[in-house]
């Protein structure tokens, strides 16, 4: 993945058959999808991939328990598909994970075996594991820092694990081998249409400000949150899409809660799931579901989600947590799609929505990582149906993503050429200097922010001390974008300034 070759694509003069804008999970897996049916595809990422929703989930690939409560089996089964094929697909990013779900009665225990048989049951061939009736003395065992008093047992599941904006990274760079143009750093700006059809999207290099007009036969709308911006860059008249909803996450130290299984609390106060969740040796705690009016890049965690987190593990575990233990705190804006009679955002589908515009604008929303694939394909599949394409099948559910052999092979040639890059970012991290010099050289990474918060995942993890690295950071990846020691200044006072956020005073 080199940033100038791809944007050599856009210098020609070529007719694209599929423009894609926005490069979270929906997008590069849209790209990925129509490079490998052949179609001639171009993703264009206004900012870093999955630098919106997708670098701020929970990490779960998952059939979404909550929904089967919620009766929405087809969702469920369809979500359950997909984590088998992504565990496939992507074994070196994603994990199975083993999740308990603490019960308090007889009753209880019953109730959630039972619907977590089901949910196993519904994975049918995909299955990860067999759910388990547990003990009291069994749930202590797995969830050593569990208030053990009127804990009467345990369900244990199993669900998947990943590293959601890692992904993406490799579903993006996978698109590149099977022939797509994938940037980032380069925003739609504007439509071309011609006699009301759209045939073309007025793009600007973020980095450098050169603007683009480029052809195409179609394209896809997928940007999360931002759908409403380009639904009404495309018509002026058009009512919002989606409606945001915010989910933050804490994320804290593995001796508050140790081991190597996840806990599901499944009902809060508000009557939604919680999950403590293991997650490159920390723990990541969340989430909430919080209607919001204002789209940002950074939303801010409101006082109360936090309280509500810290009130709700702190009820379930002995070892305790205040604000100062919290290592880093993200948000999440859910893209949800717009239903005019629902209240509460925590009710409305979770399922994804197609739309296509009377100017051939396909517009693809709502959903959630684990069905990007999903999502890609409908999106493609409409997208042939508009542009005339020859009818291609999709592959995706059986394309690998990533290549370990070809990274292995660029990472020690990096060492080779400098053996100090062995060394660790942080004694406390296993993440290596090497990394950063290989995010820079092969995905893209254009800067501070994009190395520590989505290359390797410092911010997400640590914020204090993403802040700490950050002048090294700089430092190693300022050679190789070719910018000098104003540009290293002006960088960590941008990535500092941000990085503050992650971190509760
Ligand atoms: C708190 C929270 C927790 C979640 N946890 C999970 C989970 O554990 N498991 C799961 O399966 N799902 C989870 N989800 C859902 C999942 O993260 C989202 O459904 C998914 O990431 C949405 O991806 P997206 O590509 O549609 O949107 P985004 O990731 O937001 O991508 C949209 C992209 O469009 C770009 N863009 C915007 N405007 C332009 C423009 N003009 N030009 C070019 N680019 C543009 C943006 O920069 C952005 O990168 C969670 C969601 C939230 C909010």
């Amino acid at each position: 993945m080199n940033r100038s070759e791809q944007l050599e694509s856009l210098a020609t003069d070529t007719l694209w058959d599929i423009i894609i804008i926005g490069g979270g999970a929906t997008g590069v897996g849209t790209a990925l999808d129509a490079a490998t049916r052949g179609y001639k595809t171009l993703l264009l990422e206004g900012h870093d991939f999955a630098k919106g929703t997708s670098s701020r989930s929970t990490k779960l690939v998952h059939g979404g328990v909550r929904y089967l409560e919620q009766g929405n089996i087809k969702l469920v089964r369809e979500a359950l598909r997909e984590r088998g094929y992504l565990l496939k697909n992507a074994p070196h990013l994603t994990s199975i994970q083993t999740f308990i779900v603490p019960v308090f009665s007889w009753l209880e225990k019953m109730f959630y075996g039972l619907g977590l048989r089901f949910y196993d049951l519904l994975s049918g061939k995909l299955s990860l594991g067999n759910t388990q009736i547990l003990s009291k003395k069994e749930t202590v065992a797995h969830l050593p820092t569990i208030n053990a008093e009127k804990l009467s047992g345990g369900i244990l599941y199993f669900d998947g694990q990943f590293d959601d904006s890692h992904l993406a990274i490799e579903i993006a760079a996978t698109a590149i081998q099977k022939g797509a143009t994938v940037i980032n750093y380069c925003k739609a700006a504007g439509f071309i249409k011609t006699n009301g059809k759209i045939t073309g999207v007025e793009c600007i290099d973020a980095l450098t400000e050169k603007k683009y007009a480029l052809k195409t036969k179609v394209v896809v709308n997928a940007t999360g949150v931002f759908t409403n911006a380009i639904v009404q860059m495309d018509d002026h008249l058009q009512h919002d899409l989606v409606s945001p909803s915010q989910g933050i996450h804490l994320v804290i130290d593995a001796k508050f809660f140790p081991g190597i299984d996840a806990m599901m609390i499944p009902k809060t106060d508000d009557g939604r799931v919680l999950f403590a969740v293991p997650w490159h040796d920390k723990v990541v705690l969340g989430t909430t579901d919080t209607p919001i009016e204002l789209i940002s890049f950074e939303p801010k965690p409101l006082e109360e989600e936090i309280e509500f987190i810290i009130k709700h593990i702190n009820r379930y575990c002995t070892v305790l947590i205040t604000r100062a233990d919290i290592n880093s705190v993200y948000v999440g804006l859910r893209p949800l799609v717009k239903q005019k009679s629902k209240g509460s955002t925590a009710l409305i589908s979770r399922e994804h929505h197609l739309s296509v515009s009377s100017s051939g604008l396909i517009t693809i929303t709502g959903g959630k990582w684990t069905t990007y694939r999903k999502m890609a394909a409908d999106a493609v599949d409409n997208a042939a149906f508009i542009g005339k394409f020859n009818k291609e099948k999709c592959i995706t559910a059986h394309t690998p993503i990533g290549n370990e052999q070809e990274k292995e092979k660029r990472m020690n040639e990096i060492l080779i050429k400098d053996t100090t890059l062995e060394e660790l970012v942080d004694p406390k991290y296993t993440f290596t200097k090497a990394q950063i010099v290989y995010a820079v050289k092969y995905e893209m990474a254009m800067g501070i922010e994009d190395i520590l918060a989505r290359r390797i995942r410092l911010l997400f993890l640590d914020a204090k001390l993403a802040i700490s690295v950050a002048p090294m950071v700089a430092s190693i990846i300022a050679p190789y974008l070719q910018k000098d020691k104003n540009w290293e200044a002006a960088e960590l006072k941008s990535f500092t300034q941000l990085a503050e956020q992650y971190i509760l005073q």
